[in-house]
């Protein structure tokens, strides 16, 4: 493990069974459709590429960057699109993947914002949700996994842009960030 990680919370066979779980879920709600999978990079990158794999229908994948604290631990609660989609959403049936929901402000500024481009459908797929934090109300239509309040690293979230590569979700040792207002995605 990592000298960095105070607990390591799912391992990579939890994440992996989980993954193969949440893959066919979608895989069945989608059959008679092409949805087109949205990563919100750069958190989801991990998450999005085993997910589907795990989804063994026709689909399209597309990638958003968004950074709503950057060098923060806590969320200002501003979303800047950094990259936006390559394609028109019209009539689409979206699947957001994310990372993980905390306050909820991130996803509820990319709902408001894909939903104004008239998609024929919008669901959310969220690996991670510390539902103690939310602070605006959005819906998770495909969930892996509940998390305690615990700042958390690794299976592409990071902290300063590190622990991105560890194949497991741990906890990251809070003296490393405590005293530092900082960091969030890209
Ligand atoms: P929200 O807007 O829901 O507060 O924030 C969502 C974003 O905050 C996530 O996409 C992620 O980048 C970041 N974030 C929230 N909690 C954590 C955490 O425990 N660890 C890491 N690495 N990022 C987090
Ligand atoms: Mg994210
Ligand atoms: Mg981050």
């Amino acid at each position: 493990m990592n000298s960095d990680i105070e607990q390591i919370l799912i391992t990579e066979s939890e994440l992996q069974a989980k993954i193969k779980e949440l893959g066919s879920r979608i895989a069945e709600d989608y059959k008679d459709k092409i949805p087109v999978l949205i990563g919100v990079l750069n958190g989801a990158v991990m998450f999005v590429s085993d997910l589907i794999r795990a989804c063994p229908i026709q689909l399209n994948i597309d990638f958003m960057a968004v950074s709503s604290y950057q060098d923060s631990t806590e969320s200002s609660g501003v979303v800047k699109i950094i990259k936006d989609l390559d394609r028109n959403i019209s009539g689409r049936h979206i699947l957001i993947v994310e990372d993980i929901i905390d306050t909820g402000l991130t996803l509820s500024y990319l709902l408001e914002t894909l939903q104004a481009r008239h998609p024929a459908s919008i669901k959310v797929c969220a690996l991670l949700d510390k539902a103690s934090r939310r602070r605006v109300n959005v819906p998770i239509d495909y969930l892996g996994f509940q998390i305690p309040d615990k700042f958390v690293v690794g299976y592409g979230l990071d902290f300063r842009d590190l622990y991105r590569n560890l194949p497991y979700i741990g906890v990251l040792k809070p003296y490393l960030y405590e005293g530092i207002t900082g960091d969030n995605d890209i």
